[in-house]
């Protein structure tokens, strides 16, 4: 049988909200064009990384239903890509557990999404009592190492914030393969220009958890509601270059309205975002025309997806069988990478199994 050449990708999303700007434009965009220019792609819903953060019982499974019916509403195709939920592939679980046995707590503890949540919940709450730090959320970069490992990629299609979780992972390959011998794909870093899309409050990062989104989902009065109030009441900063690059520009803006211009850039055509830059430029008013034009935008790229979602043929029972189809076609690769882990590291391979 010939070989399988083609490069793997994995790449997964939480199912903790609905699927946003940030999420489409950090990660969905690239799994499209990935998707059709035919490598082979693995993209799940991370329901057991979901838990690491959510406190309270959660109906996730719903939401991972949900999730995946966008997906096939963003045109993810279950018959070109293999999707998949996470929890459907346990054996992750065990290559989690082989992989934290190489890795330092120190490493984890300066882990950036690790501090941030420390820094908040410091911040927030009255000390740490109670704490709700687990045990699960100091390993959040194991468990994503595992996934990517697993299933032996050679890239992964993330925004910026994953980016040191990525790096995480390839260090643990390293590490392992250094000690126990040539045995997990390395996979390649983010590159340098990935995005982090901010959030409609200015925060440096959209994010589901973070209750400042613009989601795939939102209808054309929701999407006018949010984008009107978003805070543009600071004047405008003058931008010290005459670059068009919005790179350059945008990050010299106040960061709400820096959100709004990187959202036009990505959605309107060149000639429009480059009319709103030469108003800022000259200090016109202009943020009600702003936002107006940039909620038709959305609401234009919103309405094919909203279509897709409630389409008669994307249902929780159409998701499910190719989930049933799609864990099998991933199990085998999986469990080979963990059998060779256990093996490697001198367990010797599962007597059941073979
Ligand atoms: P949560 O707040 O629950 O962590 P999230 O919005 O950060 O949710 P994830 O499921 O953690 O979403 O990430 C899914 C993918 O979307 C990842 O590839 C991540 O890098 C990307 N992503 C998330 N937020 C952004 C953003 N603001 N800009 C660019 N990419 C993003
Ligand atoms: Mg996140």
């Amino acid at each position: 049988m010939a070989t399988d050449k083609r490069e793997i990708i994995l790449s997964g999303i939480r199912p903790t909200g609905r699927l946003h700007y940030g999420n489409y434009f950090g990660a969905i965009r690239a799994f499209l064009d990935l998707q059709e220019q035919g490598h082979r792609c693995y993209y799940f819903i991370a329901d057991y990384h979901a838990l690491t953060t959510i406190t309270e019982r959660m109906d996730l499974y719903r939401q991972t239903i949900d999730m995946l019916r966008t997906y096939v509403a963003c045109g993810l195709d279950p018959a070109k890509s293999v999707i998949y939920r996470q929890s459907d592939l346990p054996c992750t679980a065990e290559l989690t557990l082989l992989l934290g046995m190489i890795t330092n707590i120190g490493h984890l503890e300066r882990g950036t999404t690790y501090k941030d949540k420390m820094a908040k919940l410091t911040s927030e709450s009255e000390g740490l009592e109670g704490n709700p730090l687990s045990y699960g959320l100091l390993g959040y970069p194991v468990l994503m190492a595992a996934d990517i490992l697993i299933v032996k990629a050679d890239k992964v299609p993330v925004g910026d914030d994953q980016r040191q979780h990525v790096e995480m992972a390839i260090e643990m390959a390293r590490k392992f393969n250094h000690r126990f011998g040539e045995v997990l794909k390395v996979p390649a870093s983010v590159p340098r220009n990935a995005l982090r899309l901010p959030g409609l409050d200015g925060s440096a990062k959209m994010g589901k958890s973070d209750n400042n989104t613009l989601d795939l989902l939102d209808d054309p009065k929701t999407v006018l509601a949010k984008i009107k109030g978003v805070q543009t009441t600071t004047d405008p900063l003058p931008l010290s270059s005459d670059s068009d690059d919005p790179d350059a520009i945008i990050p010299q803006m106040p960061p709400s309205l820096g959100a709004l211009y990187r959202m036009l850039h990505l959605l309107a055509p060149e000639d429009v975002y480059q009319d709103f830059v030469g108003k800022y430029r000259r200090g016109e008013k202009f943020y009600g025309t702003l936002k107006t034009t940039l909620a038709e935008h959305v609401s234009k790229f919103n309405a094919p997806i909203i279509e897709g979602f409630n389409a008669p043929g994307n249902t929780e029972a159409t998701v499910c069988e190719f989930l049933r189809a799609n864990a099998e076609k991933v199990t085998e690769t999986a469990l080979d990478t963990v059998e060779s882990c256990k093996a490697a590291m001198g367990l010797g391979r599962s007597l059941f199994r073979a």
